[in-house]
């Protein structure tokens, strides 16, 4: 099912009495989302994801603007009549009944011509359950269960009835570390095996990029960037975007451009062409960085962090607005630093350009 979104707004009156302002949790939120596809929702806490999502389940209903399953608009539709699937971070299962009870219950809600008879419901419960592969604990009790195992049940409920769309809210987040990555390659798999259209939200950056083929990026109820996982990561567009996606996250440094040339501090890194003399933040992700016994950017080194693969160097600079730079080379190279500054080379194209008063990405060539 393909989902449009067409300027998607909700008003929230404040609860603080005080403040008279409303709060705007999603503003102007417009998308179309192909058929088939699983949708990341990424974003810091708070900045209007479960909203938007509400908004599309038809749990809460927008002040402005239009909502559309494929040719159908569904925006004064009730959740029932959506033909969706929800899926939350607390499972919401029924504590008293079965894992088999569970995911019957949505079939033993239909009414009329809709409601399947007793063996076809057992049939597709079984067949919900096998997809997600908890059909050998069809007789226990959530309590009996683990918490990854609770999740798979809650998705088993969810697309029981088929939905046209699933709607996953956070639905690892009270996972540990390990579960959570297993369950969301399972996520994948389900979704990719029924091709259901869904929308998957997610504050972890990780999260989102793995698994989505299209991530949509909020803050502040605002969506600042739509594409696929590498390309947003390639080209952001603004400074929020940069630093969000991407672990170790980008290194950020005042910077400025004087006669065609790009300056962090005193040194002259990289030329660039087409912008006046300004000041700039610079964006370099941690594999931007080249060691180079003659390389532009002098940082003062501070440490070697190995993880595995690769080895990431800590260092300071004046200019950096993180604590400490980290920039990720690989494993087998040499690496100095017992001197007092090290020095980088930096490759174009792992470097962007901010605005200073806006911080959108400036054009740059590079
Ligand atoms: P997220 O899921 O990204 O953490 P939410 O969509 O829950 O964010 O919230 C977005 C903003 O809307 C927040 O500022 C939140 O406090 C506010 N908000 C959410 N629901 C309500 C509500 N029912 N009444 C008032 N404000 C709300
Ligand atoms: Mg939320």
């Amino acid at each position: 099912m393909e989902v449009i979104l067409q300027n998607l707004t909700k008003r929230f009156p404040n609860r603080d009495r005080k403040k008279r302002e409303d709060v705007i949790a999603v503003k102007n939120f417009t998308l179309e989302i192909p058929d088939g596809k699983l949708i990341g929702l990424l974003g810091p806490s708070g900045c209007g994801k479960s909203t938007a999502l509400n908004l599309i389940s038809g749990l809460i209903k927008p002040t402005y603007g239009k909502i559309f399953f494929g040719e159908n608009d569904v925006t004064d539709l009730p959740p029932e009549n959506r033909g969706i699937g929800l899926v939350f971070q607390n499972y919401a299962l029924y504590p008293h009944l079965t894992v088999k009870q569970n995911i019957l219950f949505p079939l033993q809600n239909l009414k009329g011509k809709d409601r399947p008879s007793k063996s076809e419901m057992l049939e597709k419960a079984m067949e919900a359950a096998k997809l997600v592969q908890i059909d050998e604990l069809m007789d226990r009790k959530p309590g009996e269960l683990s918490g990854g195992q609770q999740q798979r049940v809650a998705i088993a409920r969810a697309l029981v009835k088929r939905p046209g769309v699933l709607l996953l809210d956070e639905p690892l987040s009270n996972l540990d570390a390990r579960l959570r990555l297993q369950t969301r390659e399972e996520i994948r798999r389900i979704q990719k095996e029924t091709n259901i259209t869904t929308i998957f939200v997610t504050h972890d950056q990780e999260e989102a990029m793995s698994i989505s083929d299209l991530i949509v990026v909020m803050k502040d109820g605002i969506v600042q960037q739509t594409g696929k996982p590498q390309e947003v990561y390639d080209n952001p567009d603004n400074l929020f975007v940069a630093r969000f996606l991407g672990t170790p996250p980008i290194n950020v440094f005042e910077g400025h451009i004087r006669d065609q040339r790009l300056y962090i501090g005193d040194d002259a890194v990289l030329d660039v062409k087409g912008l006046s003399d300004r000041s700039v933040y610079v964006g370099i992700r941690p594999e931007g960085f080249l060691l180079q016994e003659n390389g532009p950017l002098r940082c003062e080194p501070g440490g070697v962090e190995v993880m595995g693969r690769d080895i990431s160097i800590v260092s300071r600079n004046k200019a950096s607005l993180n604590p400490a730079i980290r920039s990720i080379i690989g494993a087998d190279s040499h690496i100095d630093t017992s001197g007092p500054i090290i020095k980088f080379a930096l490759v174009p194209r792992k470097v962007f350009l901010f605005d200073h008063e806006t911080e959108e990405r400036l054009e740059t060539g590079l």
